[in-house]
C-alpha cells in the first residue's frame, strides 16, 4: 500500500498490501471524472470484451445520458439493448422488473442515473451473474464504487451483498446539469468524513480498534480537496463538481478498500440511519441522505466542542454505567425506534455496548488515553466554521431545516448509536455518562436563532 496517497486509479484493480496487516483491493478497473468522458464508454466495452451490453435508464436519465450511451455504442458498431425502467425503487419491483427484462445473450449491464437505478443495477447484475457499468447523472452519495446494496425487502432496509461496478463514468458537463440540491448532498456526505475518521481515530485509542493510517490519509487528503474549492460550488464549476465526483467515489472505494464503511460512516451517518427510521415509523419524507449527513457532522461537532468544555468525573461516570436500567432503555428503543426496534435489540445482544462489565472497562480506558483523546478532538475543525461553510453552499446545516425538533434531537443524541455496531463519539458520550447533560447543550445551541 502506497504510504502517500495517490491519484485514485492507482488504487484500482490492484491488490495492495498494507503495513495495516490487511491487503486492500477494489474491483473497480477504471473510472473516468470530466468534461465529455462519456465519449470513452465503447472504448472501455470494447477494451473488456463485451459484445452485448444492457443499458438500464428511467425515462428522464435515458434522455440526459441513455439515449448517448446507445447512439454512441451503435457508432462504435456494438449493438447494445436498452431498457426504460417502470420501476426505479431500491425494492423487489424493480428488481423483478430488471431481471424478468434481460436478454439472454446480454453480456454486461450498464446502469444510467444516480442512486436507485445504478444501486439496483449493480445488485441485480450480481445476481444475475453478469458485470456491470455505472454512467453517474448525479453525485448524491457515495454509494457508486461501494460493493454492497442497500434494498428494501418486504418493507424494511436490508443491506445485500453485491459486487463493484467495473467502470464509472462522471461526465461534468452531464453533472453540472444535475438538480443543484443533489450537488449539495453529494458534497454534504462527503463532509461526514470529518467526524467519521475522528470516531474511527477514537476507537483506536479507546477500543484498539484495527486501524488503517493509509486509507485514512488517503481520504483525508480527498476531503482537503474538496474543502478547499468548496466554496466555487455555487458557481456550478465543472472542475469542482468533478472532485466532489471524485471523492464521493474515492470515498466509496475507501470501503470497498478497507472492507468495511468504518471510513466511510461514523455517527453522522448513524443519525441520519436514525433519522430515516423515525420518518419511516411516521410517514414522513426526510431530507436527503447528504443533508442529514451535513447536518449530522455539524452536531457531532458541536458535541465534541461541549465535551472539551466539560470536566469529566470519571467516577461519576463509573456510577452511572453501573445504575443502567435494561428494562427502561428497552423501553426507550420501543419508543423511538417503533417497529424497527427488535432489530435495534437483536444488534445489543451481540454489540453489548451499553452491557455495565464492557462499559467499565472502557471508562477506564479512556480515563488512561483522556490526554490524547482531548488532543485527537483539538484536530477537528469548528461547527461554526463548518455550519457557515454549508450555509455558503446552500446545503442546510441546522436540524430545524430539515424536519429534526428539539424532542427528535434530544432522542437522536441518545439512541442514534444504536442503529449499528460502532463506536462513535455518541457512545463515548454516553460511556461518560454525559448525554443528558451535553444533549441539553447541543439542543440549545443547535436551536439558537
Ligand atoms: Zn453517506
Ligand atoms: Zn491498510
Amino acid at each position: 500500500m502506497y504510504q502517500q496517497p495517490q491519484p485514485l486509479e492507482k488504487y484500482l484493480g490492484v491488490e495492495l498490501d498494507c503495513d495495516c496487516g490487511r491487503r486492500h483491493y477494489v474491483p473497480i478497473r477504471a473510472v473516468e471524472i470530466g468534461s465529455g468522458v462519456l465519449d470513452t464508454l465503447p472504448a472501455y466495452v470494447q477494451r473488456f470484451a463485451y459484445r452485448r451490453p444492457y443499458i438500464l435508464c428511467d425515462e428522464i436519465t435515458w434522455k440526459i445520458a441513455g439515449q448517448r450511451c446507445a447512439e454512441a455504442l451503435t457508432g462504435a458498431g456494438i449493438e447494445p439493448y436498452t431498457h426504460v425502467l417502470q420501476h426505479t425503487g431500491f425494492d423487489e419491483a424493480t428488481l423483478g422488473e430488471i431481471v424478468v427484462s434481460v436478454p439472454g445473450d446480454a453480456d454486461l449491464m450498464i446502469g444510467v442515473g444516480t442512486g436507485s437505478i445504478t444501486d439496483m443495477t449493480r445488485y441485480s447484475s450480481f445476481r444475475l451473474g453478469l458485470p456491470c457499468f455505472t454512467i453517474a447523472t448525479g453525485a448524491p452519495m457515495d454509494g457508486f464504487a461501494a460493493s454492497v446494496g442497500i434494498m428494501n425487502v418486504g418493507g424494511l432496509k436490508k443491506t445485500m451483498p453485491a459486487h463493484c461496478t467495473e467502470l464509472i463514468i462522471g461526465d461534468t458537463d452531464i453533472l453540472k446539469n444535475a438538480p443543484y440540491r443533489m450537488t449539495v448532498a453529494g458534497f454534504g456526505d462527503l463532509i461526514g468524513k470529518v467526524t467519521c475518521l475522528n470516531d474511527w481515530k477514537l476507537a483506536r485509542i479507546i477500543n484498539g480498534e484495527h486501524y488503517c493510517a493509509n486509507i485514512v490519509a488517503l481520504t483525508e487528503n480527498c476531503l482537503d480537496s474538496v474543502l478547499k474549492k468548496a466554496p466555487r460550488i455555487a458557481e456550478r464549476d465543472p472542475e469542482v463538481l468533478g472532485s466532489v465526483m471524485e471523492g464521493l467515489v474515492l470515498s466509496g472505494a475507501a470501503i470497498s478498500l478497507y472492507g468495511s464503511s468504518r471510513p466511510a460512516s461514523g455517527a453522522e451517518h448513524h443519525m441520519s440511519h436514525f433519522w430515516e427510521v423515525v420518518n419511516e415509523e411516521r410517514g414522513t419524507q426526510g431530507a436527503m441522505h447528504g443533508e442529514q449527513v451535513a447536518v449530522g457532522t455539524v452536531l457531532v461537532l458541536m458535541l465534541a466542542e461541549a465535551l472539551k468544555k466539560t470536566a469529566v468525573d470519571f467516577d461519576a461516570a463509573r456510577a452511572i454505567a453501573k445504575s443502567f436500567d435494561e428494562a427502561a432503555w428497552e423501553q426507550e428503543i420501543h419508543r423511538c425506534y417503533g417497529s424497527a426496534a427488535q432489530e435495534v435489540l437483536d444488534l445489543e445482544k451481540k454489540a453489548r455496548k451499553n452491557a455495565v462489565p464492557e462499559r467499565l472497562e472502557r471508562i477506564d480506558r479512556i480515563e488512561a488515553h483522556w490526554n490524547e483523546i482531548l488532543k485527537q478532538l483539538e484536530t477537528l475543525p469548528k461547527a461554526g466554521e463548518l455550519q457557515s461553510l454549508l450555509r455558503k453552499v446552500g446545503s442546510p446545516c441546522t436540524p430545524a431545516e430539515i424536519g429534526i425538533d428539539r424532542a427528535l434531537l434530544r432522542d437522536t443524541l441518545f439512541y442514534a448509536k444504536e442503529t449499528r455496531d460502532r463506536y462513535t463519539l455518541l457512545q463515548l458520550v454516553y460511556d461518560l455518562g454525559l448525554t443528558e447533560k451535553l444533549s441539553a447543550q447541543i439542543i440549545e445551541r443547535a436551536f439558537e436563532p
